[in-house]
């Protein structure tokens, strides 16, 4: 066994309850009575359906929670929350909504409970990113960690089937780039491989099936897995290319994690190949890269960049802005080899080259 440091993040995780059942006495276990609901327009009515339920401890709603948390949106909810003397955050919603809630308790201290309705695993960490004229700055505090994370299936049953495929494969980066981390544990790596495990096999059931039950809570127990390893170690190339095309080019978050974590693994294979070795077993393909490829075209995610709106004038600039302030990753990175991968990762083709492995069986019926 190696050296390692292993830092918990103590948050209480409460997983498949009704929540509407369980939020009051959550809240009380943290001793207030007076909650800030909050959500995204499209999610006001699970907001205000949580609230009703609340037993008098929701003493305000704010539903305009938007992605890529702005600060001005954040200084509108500040105002409510002062105006009501709120003394407690309940985020319903995925990581735009909870990212409001910890930028209101980097202000305020105040304590959040969390229930999460995507995979996108930001629940489970001390991060917070924020937006202010156009420029997204990420930071780790204690401060930002939820208290209490509860998981109610029920509320992930209606998550459109493409943002369920997306959402669960912007876990699995999370779960990969822990387990090849300058920083790794085994606990953490532990925690990873289960992860991925689990969202490898209930995504395609998702697909098939957007409200079975079962997929869905292995799911989002693999998403808090996922989430946990992003909040526990540092992350490498794959997670500083998404901030790098989500931040400057505005690319939408999870279809940026689908479409380069299989480019990204297939570039650091050789650097990691027991860890690639992991991550293929635990998706059950041959190779981490292809096999990712692979399960990202079966669930109808997008797998290059120009499909999500990425011009192909801005990969050069892309190339710059990565190498500028580059993360440790496994393999070195120099401007060649990420041309090269941004370029794969453009027109979507298959690392390793040739179709998948059901492309290739068809090709020769
Ligand atoms: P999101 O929160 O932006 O949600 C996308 C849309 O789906 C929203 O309109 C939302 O209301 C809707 N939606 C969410 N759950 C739904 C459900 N169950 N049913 C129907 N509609 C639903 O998407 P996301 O991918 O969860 O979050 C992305 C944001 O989270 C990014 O800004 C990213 O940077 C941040 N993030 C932060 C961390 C962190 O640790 N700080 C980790 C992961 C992601």
């Amino acid at each position: 066994m190696r050296p390692f440091v292993y830092n918990a993040q103590p948050a209480r995780v409460v997983f498949d309850v009704n929540v509407r059942e369980s939020i009051t006495a959550e809240l009380r276990r943290l001793d207030v009575s007076r909650a800030l609901v909050l959500s995204t327009p499209g999610q006001a009515g699970d907001a205000l359906a949580l609230a009703t339920a609340m037993n008098g401890l929701a003493a305000a709603v704010f539903t305009d929670a938007t992605m890529h948390t702005p600060v001005d949106v954040t200084v509108q909810a500040l105002n409510v929350l002062h105006e009501q003397s709120c003394d407690a955050l309940v985020a319903v919603g995925g990581g735009s909504t909870i990212g409001l809630a910890k930028a209101l308790a980097l202000r305020t201290g105040l304590p959040q409970v969390v229930i999460p309705t995507t995979y996108a695993g930001s629940e489970a960490t001390p991060i917070v990113g924020e937006t202010c004229d156009g420029l997204k700055t990420t930071q780790r505090s204690p401060k930002v960690l939820p208290r209490t994370i509860i998981y109610d299936v029920d509320l992930t049953l209606g998550l459109p089937v493409g943002l369920s495929a997306t959402s669960g494969l912007n876990a699995i980066a999370h779960a990969v780039e822990a387990l090849y981390a300058r920083d790794a544990s085994p606990v953490v790596s532990m925690i990873a491989t289960d992860g991925i495990e689990k969202l490898a096999r209930a995504l395609p059931r998702i697909v098939l099936a957007p409200d079975d039950r079962a997929a869905r809570s292995d799911a989002l127990y693999g998403a808090w897995a996922c989430g946990s390893c992003l909040g526990a170690v540092g992350m490498a190339l794959h997670h500083k290319l998404c901030h790098v095309l989500g931040g400057s080019f505005g690319l939408p978050h999870s279809e940026t994690h689908a479409v380069l974590l299989p480019q990204v693994v297939a570039f650091n294979h050789d650097a990691a190949p027991d860890v690639m070795a992991r991550v293929a077993r635990a998706i059950g393909a041959p190779r981490a890269g292809e096999g990712l490829f692979d399960l990202t075209k079966s669930l109808g995610a997008p797998v290059a960049l120009r499909e999500i709106g990425m011009p192909e004038a801005a990969l050069e600039r892309a190339v710059d802005l990565a190498m500028a302030d580059p993360y440790w990753n496994p393999r070195p990175v120099d401007r060649r080899a990420l041309s090269l991968l941004l370029e794969q990762a453009y027109h979507g083709r298959r690392p390793g080259g040739g179709g998948s492995l059901m492309e290739r069986g068809n090709a020769r019926l």
